[in-house]
């Protein structure tokens, strides 16, 4: 079973202009600038901004998974009792 699927990149937005590009100096560079509105922003307080949806994000990530796995499982019960007369899953 495969869940890297499952990985996404979480877009982080402006809290001024809810823009989703960013630029920096160098990726070692302590702040980012917003290429909609040109705010500087420091990735802590860009992460931080963005809690709630990163945690949005996550939860959904979960809901997925904990599908796919329930998914696997019953396809496994089922070729597992495939050809047992009387038995169905549903
Ligand atoms: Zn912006």
């Amino acid at each position: 079973m495969n869940l890297d699927k499952h990985s996404r990149t979480i877009p982080l937005y402006c809290p001024t202009c809810a823009g989703t590009t960013f630029e920096s100096e160098s990726p070692e560079s302590h702040s980012v600038t917003c290429t909609g509105c040109e705010r500087v922003i420091s990735r802590e307080e860009l992460r931080r901004e963005n809690e709630e949806n990163i945690q949005a994000h996550l939860a959904e990530i979960k809901k997925e998974v904990s599908k796919a796995v329930a998914d696997d499982l019953r396809k496994r019960l089922q070729s597992a009792f495939k050809g047992s007369k009387g038995f169905r899953l549903k």
